[in-house]
């Protein structure tokens, strides 16, 4: 199952170059904040706090942030792949409980 994670090649370009203007250690700080807002926003969002949009918002910035730190190595898409056919076979399946 291939995926895309990184977007358009355009979009990819970008974070790429963000990620080495930031450095390793800058945009990883970067990347630990956006996912502490991201948590904090889904709260609120249970919380009826905040809107849908809001936390897409949140979102959108860790996954800005996934794109520029895939550039670290490693294969993001070949990881994303792997645990895609694992929700798969899950989907696929009986069980009710994901465990992930
Ligand atoms: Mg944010």
């Amino acid at each position: 199952m291939r995926v895309w994670i990184n977007g358009t090649p355009e979009a990819r370009d970008l974070m790429a170059d963000s990620a080495k203007k930031n450095g390793q250690e800058r945009q990883l700080d970067q990347l630990t904040e956006e996912c502490a807002e991201l948590i904090v926003a889904v709260n609120h969002f249970r919380r009826g706090r905040i809107t849908a949009e809001q936390m897409q918002d949140e979102m959108a910035d860790v996954l800005l942030m996934l794109m520029a730190c895939s550039e670290y190595g490693g294969s993001l898409e070949a990881a994303t792949e792997a645990k895609l056919l694992k929700v798969k076979a899950w989907v696929e399946s009986d069980e009710e409980d994901h465990g992930e």
